[in-house]
Protein backbone atom coordinates (compact mmCIF):
# COMPACT_ATOMS: atom_id res chain seq x y z
CA UNK A 1 0.00 0.00 0.00
CA UNK A 2 2.70 2.40 0.88
CA UNK A 3 4.84 1.45 -1.90
CA UNK A 4 1.71 1.81 -4.06
CA UNK A 5 1.29 5.81 -2.82
CA UNK A 6 4.69 6.83 -3.48
CA UNK A 7 5.14 4.97 -6.36
CA UNK A 8 2.10 7.55 -7.35
CA UNK A 9 3.04 10.66 -5.88
CA UNK A 10 6.54 9.72 -8.05
CA UNK A 11 4.36 9.85 -10.81
CA UNK A 12 2.49 12.72 -10.01
CA UNK A 13 5.99 14.56 -9.61
CA UNK A 14 7.43 13.23 -12.57
CA UNK A 15 4.44 14.49 -14.85
CA UNK A 16 4.28 17.86 -13.01
CA UNK A 17 8.32 18.19 -13.88
CA UNK A 18 7.95 17.17 -17.26
CA UNK A 19 4.93 19.59 -17.91
CA UNK A 20 7.62 22.23 -16.95
CA UNK A 21 10.12 21.54 -18.66
CA UNK A 22 7.68 21.31 -21.60
CA UNK A 23 7.03 25.11 -20.95
CA UNK A 24 10.44 26.16 -20.57
CA UNK A 25 11.46 24.35 -23.64
CA UNK A 26 8.08 26.21 -25.20
CA UNK A 27 9.08 29.45 -23.89
CA UNK A 28 13.05 29.03 -25.18
CA UNK A 29 11.37 28.34 -28.75
CA UNK A 30 9.28 31.18 -28.57
CA UNK A 31 12.67 33.23 -27.35
CA UNK A 32 14.95 31.96 -29.98
CA UNK A 33 11.65 32.49 -33.01
CA UNK A 34 11.72 36.22 -31.66
CA UNK A 35 15.88 36.85 -31.60
CA UNK A 36 15.61 35.40 -35.44
CA UNK A 37 12.57 36.66 -37.22
CA UNK A 38 13.53 39.33 -39.34
CA UNK A 39 11.95 42.30 -38.07
CA UNK A 40 8.16 42.86 -37.63
CA UNK A 41 8.74 45.73 -35.79
CA UNK A 42 7.69 49.32 -37.29
CA UNK A 43 11.36 50.90 -37.61
CA UNK A 44 10.80 54.11 -36.09
CA UNK A 45 10.00 51.75 -32.43
CA UNK A 46 13.22 50.34 -33.78
CA UNK A 47 14.73 54.15 -33.54
CA UNK A 48 13.47 54.87 -30.40
CA UNK A 49 14.54 52.04 -28.45
CA UNK A 50 18.37 52.27 -29.90
CA UNK A 51 17.72 56.73 -28.37
CA UNK A 52 16.56 55.14 -25.19
CA UNK A 53 19.70 52.78 -24.67
CA UNK A 54 21.66 55.26 -26.34
CA UNK A 55 20.99 57.53 -23.23
CA UNK A 56 21.37 54.97 -20.38
CA UNK A 57 24.69 54.33 -21.44
CA UNK A 58 25.61 58.04 -21.32
CA UNK A 59 23.78 59.04 -17.94
CA UNK A 60 25.42 55.68 -16.97
CA UNK A 61 29.10 56.88 -18.07
CA UNK A 62 27.90 60.29 -16.52
CA UNK A 63 27.17 58.24 -13.05
CA UNK A 64 30.47 56.63 -13.19
CA UNK A 65 32.25 59.62 -13.81
CA UNK A 66 30.69 62.01 -11.11
CA UNK A 67 31.39 59.16 -8.89
CA UNK A 68 35.12 58.79 -9.47
CA UNK A 69 35.37 63.07 -9.79
CA UNK A 70 33.63 63.40 -6.67
CA UNK A 71 35.90 60.84 -4.70
CA UNK A 72 39.18 62.83 -6.37
CA UNK A 73 37.45 66.17 -5.13
CA UNK A 74 36.58 64.73 -1.24
CA UNK A 75 40.12 63.19 -0.99
CA UNK A 76 42.02 64.51 2.12
CA UNK A 77 43.99 67.53 0.86
CA UNK A 78 40.85 69.35 0.00
CA UNK A 79 40.51 69.33 3.48
CA UNK A 80 41.99 72.44 5.08
CA UNK A 81 39.71 74.12 7.56
CA UNK A 82 37.98 73.12 10.55
CA UNK A 83 36.53 74.23 13.96
CA UNK A 84 38.64 72.51 17.07
CA UNK A 85 38.42 73.68 20.89
CA UNK A 86 36.12 76.67 19.73
CA UNK A 87 38.89 78.25 17.43
CA UNK A 88 39.03 78.22 13.24
CA UNK A 89 42.09 76.36 11.61
CA UNK A 90 43.30 76.39 8.45
CA UNK A 91 46.37 74.42 7.03
CA UNK A 92 48.45 73.94 4.30
CA UNK A 93 49.23 70.13 2.61
CA UNK A 94 52.26 69.62 1.34
CA UNK A 95 53.46 65.51 -0.15
CA UNK A 96 50.36 64.75 1.32
CA UNK A 97 51.15 65.56 5.08
CA UNK A 98 49.98 68.58 7.38
CA UNK A 99 53.02 70.12 8.81
CA UNK A 100 52.83 71.93 11.94
CA UNK A 101 53.66 74.95 11.05
CA UNK A 102 51.23 75.61 8.17
CA UNK A 103 48.30 74.94 10.89
CA UNK A 104 46.98 78.65 11.38
CA UNK A 105 44.57 79.69 14.15
CA UNK A 106 42.30 82.35 13.37
CA UNK A 107 38.97 83.83 15.24
CA UNK A 108 35.96 82.11 15.18
CA UNK A 109 34.18 85.64 15.01
CA UNK A 110 36.10 87.44 12.25
CA UNK A 111 38.52 84.71 10.44
CA UNK A 112 41.25 87.11 12.12
CA UNK A 113 44.99 85.35 12.16
CA UNK A 114 45.07 84.27 16.36
CA UNK A 115 48.24 85.74 18.15
CA UNK A 116 49.74 83.78 20.57
CA UNK A 117 50.50 85.46 23.93
CA UNK A 118 51.60 84.82 27.46
CA UNK A 119 48.86 84.68 30.18
CA UNK A 120 47.34 87.78 31.13
CA UNK A 121 47.39 86.66 34.70
CA UNK A 122 50.54 84.94 36.54
CA UNK A 123 49.93 81.02 37.02
CA UNK A 124 48.48 79.42 40.25
CA UNK A 125 50.52 77.11 41.76
CA UNK A 126 47.99 74.20 41.13
CA UNK A 127 48.45 74.91 37.07
CA UNK A 128 51.45 74.83 37.71
CA UNK A 129 51.65 71.16 38.68
CA UNK A 130 48.47 69.83 36.74
CA UNK A 131 48.10 68.98 33.12
CA UNK A 132 48.76 72.05 31.56
CA UNK A 133 52.52 71.50 33.21
CA UNK A 134 53.85 75.30 33.81
CA UNK A 135 52.45 77.00 30.96
CA UNK A 136 49.45 78.67 29.26
CA UNK A 137 48.69 80.13 25.95
CA UNK A 138 46.71 83.07 25.39
CA UNK A 139 44.98 83.42 22.02
CA UNK A 140 44.12 86.62 21.57
CA UNK A 141 42.31 88.67 18.32
CA UNK A 142 44.23 91.87 18.03
CA UNK A 143 40.66 92.92 15.63
CA UNK A 144 37.64 91.92 17.72
CA UNK A 145 39.24 91.11 20.75
CA UNK A 146 38.08 87.59 21.00
CA UNK A 147 40.16 85.61 23.70
CA UNK A 148 41.11 82.24 24.92
CA UNK A 149 43.40 80.62 26.94
CA UNK A 150 44.43 77.08 27.16
CA UNK A 151 46.84 75.11 29.06
CA UNK A 152 49.99 74.24 27.52
CA UNK A 153 52.07 75.41 24.74
CA UNK A 154 51.27 77.36 21.22
CA UNK A 155 53.71 73.57 19.98
CA UNK A 156 51.07 71.89 22.55
CA UNK A 157 47.49 73.06 20.96
CA UNK A 158 49.04 72.32 17.55
CA UNK A 159 49.85 68.97 17.84
CA UNK A 160 46.14 68.61 19.78
CA UNK A 161 44.64 70.11 16.29
CA UNK A 162 46.66 68.05 13.99
CA UNK A 163 45.88 65.00 16.00
CA UNK A 164 42.13 66.06 15.15
CA UNK A 165 42.39 66.75 11.79
CA UNK A 166 44.17 63.00 11.39
CA UNK A 167 41.07 61.12 13.67
CA UNK A 168 38.71 62.96 11.23
CA UNK A 169 40.29 61.79 8.12
CA UNK A 170 40.83 58.42 9.51
CA UNK A 171 37.26 58.08 10.66
CA UNK A 172 36.02 59.82 6.77
CA UNK A 173 34.24 62.55 9.19
CA UNK A 174 36.20 65.32 6.94
CA UNK A 175 33.93 64.16 4.06
CA UNK A 176 30.69 65.34 5.60
CA UNK A 177 32.18 69.00 6.30
ZN1 LIG B 1 38.15 88.35 15.85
Amino acid sequence: MIAWAISGAALITGSYFAGWWHDIAQEFQFLISVLFASSLTPNWVLGILSLLSLCALVIFGLVIYSALFKSNVEGPESYTSDEFFELFWEWDWGHGDIYNQTIVALCPRCKTRLEALPPSEPLQLAEMIGYGGSSRVRMLCTNCLFEKQFPGTLDRLVEEVKKQIERKIRTGEHKRK
